[in-house]
């Protein structure tokens, strides 16, 4: 008989409410509800991770008509999908799922192969462009704003992320909400579990940030938050594109 004991799940492990932190979802409510007023044409943008159940979650108790997209890659985890599935199915939100051209992908892999993204970076770039940066201009299109679980603990390239930024509306038009910017890991778990949301059950096998599955590993204890993201590639290059902010 084994006596090995479970690994306490990420709720468990990880909720920790800074002593701002009502202060803290007071202003994200406030951010979401004036980019809910302030637009008519805006979506939230979700991962599926652990700050964009969140962020979902209070578009529904605030009852903002606010839709949410998601980027089904071709490549996501069973466990994400499964978790889409279950969101679909409480009916809280309308939820969109933009998908790369099928046709596109399957030439893509014939020419290049499954491995290239490891191999060449400008391939990894490549494949994140027809699979995630074509599929969000789609789901973007005619939008004025879009919210996103963006958070300036996340890495050092995100250090310094506005609750508000207006660095994308000279090339877009587009306005991007952060309303968890100013949270701590330990207040998204925090609240999490404290609201009883449902998650991605990969965050209880040590994944911090989940992305597509063969460009997503766990972290160990003590690596950065975003160590298991394209981890064969150089810190300064650990983003797909979606985030490069203008300078
Ligand atoms: S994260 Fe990996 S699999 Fe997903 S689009 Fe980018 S390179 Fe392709």
């Amino acid at each position: 008989m084994s006596h090995l004991r479970p690994a306490p799940r990420a709720t468990e492990r990880l909720a920790q409410a800074s002593a701002d932190f009502e202060s803290k979802l007071a202003q994200t409510q406030d951010v979401l509800s004036t980019a809910s007023r302030e637009h008519a044409a805006i979506k939230q943008a979700s991962s599926l991770g652990a700050e964009d159940v969140v962020i979902s979650h209070l578009l529904a108790e605030l009852k903002l008509p606010i839709t949410v997209f998601v980027l089904d890659t071709g490549a996501l985890h069973h466990q994400t999908l499964a978790l889409l599935e279950r969101q679909q199915a409480t009916k809280r939100w309308v939820i969109e799922v933009h998908r790369p051209e099928s046709a596109q992908v399957i030439e893509w892999v014939a020419r290049h192969g499954q491995l290239a993204i490891y191999d060449h970076m400008a391939l990894r770039k490549d494949c994140c462009r027809l699979r995630k940066l074509e599929p969000l201009a789609q789901a973007l299109q005619g939008q004025t704003a879009w919210i996103t679980g963006l958070r300036r603990e996340q890495s050092e390239a995100r250090a310094d992320v506005p609750l508000v930024d207006h660095s994308e509306t000279g090339t877009t038009g587009r306005t991007k909400y952060n309303p968890l910017a100013s949270w701590t890991w330990g207040d998204v778990w925090h609240f999490i579990a404290r609201e009883q949301i449902d998650y991605n059950p990969l965050h209880d096998d040590f994944y911090p940030s989940i992305g597509c599955a063969p460009c997503t590993r766990a972290i160990s204890m003590g690596e950065p938050f975003r160590a298991g993201r394209w981890w064969w590639e150089d810190e300064s290059a650990k983003e797909c594109g979606l985030h490069v902010r203008a300078a």
